[in-house]
């Protein structure tokens, strides 16, 4: 990062370079509305703050996902819910975003400049290729993280393997650096014991031949997502309420990132 001071489009004065403080209180970027860990740019007066990539943005760009058409900045989404679904993870927005206004076409600023291609052993033991139109691949689709079949939205590719994972599962780990030995230790034991009661919960599931004749619940919960993954089948009805399950819980976990992000006050050092 250049320690320079910068005009942006959607801030009235100059940016600063600045680093978050010490003390582990979150930081929100004003773009994307993500947090911040590392050097940003921010206005000292305004609490007003934008990650590095969020302030260097171009302000249009030509992405190989949408070739028709340039993509352009948009501070605020510009549809009347101020959200966009993002084409590349499914996720919503509620910031900064590269738009389509013709199409109706949204990326993340992140999820933009996505790498066109990954190397993690961990992950699957060859080259993962970024796949914008999974639609078009010949192989039927699953997730090989969260094991629902594919909507349309990005994955990462294994050509020989027919190996996929969405994006949005490639980048969504839990970042467990701070564990040390024993905590792993004592979180693998639970998830033993987590597997033994989802296998109970699968198997009472499964011998009630009543459950996938029941309406999906009206109120969205989070739990529903673990219950949409447990559903396994081909059957169109099935298919249904596993889908209308995981958009209910991906419009709750939506609404509840927006809320807890609105609560959080910016610190500066
Ligand atoms: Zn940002
Ligand atoms: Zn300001
Ligand atoms: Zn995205
Ligand atoms: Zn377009
Ligand atoms: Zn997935
Ligand atoms: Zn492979």
């Amino acid at each position: 990062m250049k320690h320079v001071n910068k005009r942006h489009f959607s801030h009235e004065h100059v940016l600063v370079p600045l680093e978050p403080d010490d003390d582990g209180e979150e930081i929100t970027c004003n773009g994307c509305k993500g947090e911040i860990d590392e050097q940003f740019y921010g206005c000292i007066d305004c609490k007003f703050c934008l990650h590095e990539d969020c302030a260097e943005a171009p302000r249009s760009m030509e992405h190989p996902s949408h070739p028709s058409h340039p993509l352009a900045l948009h501070a605020t989404p510009t549809y009347p819910s101020q959200t966009f679904c993002c084409a590349a993870c499914g996720k919503v927005g509620k910031g900064f975003g590269f738009s389509c206004a013709h199409c109706s076409f949204d990326l993340h600023v992140s999820c933009s400049d996505m790498a066109p291609t990954l190397f993690d052993e961990d992950e699957h033991p060859h080259g993962l290729k970024l796949v914008c139109e999974p639609d078009k691949l010949t192989a039927e689709l699953v997730c090989n993280k969260c094991c629902l079949p594919n909507e349309g939205y990005w994955v990462y590719y294994c050509e020989t393997c027919k190996f996929a994972v969405h994006v949005s599962c490639m980048y969504s780990d839990d970042d467990d650096d701070d564990n040390d030995g024993k905590e792993e230790e004592e979180e693998e034991k639970k998830e033993e014991e987590d597997q033994k009661k989802e296998k109970a919960i699968n198997s009472e599931i499964f011998d009630n031949e009543e459950f996938f004749s029941l309406p999906p619940p009206s109120s969205p919960s989070l739990s529903s997502l673990s219950i949409s993954r447990r559903i396994q089948g081909t059957e169109r009805e099935k298919d249904q309420i596993a889908r209308q399950l995981l958009r209910d819980a991906l419009n709750a976990a939506a609404d509840y990132v927006g809320t807890s992000h609105t609560r959080r006050r910016n610190k500066f050092p």
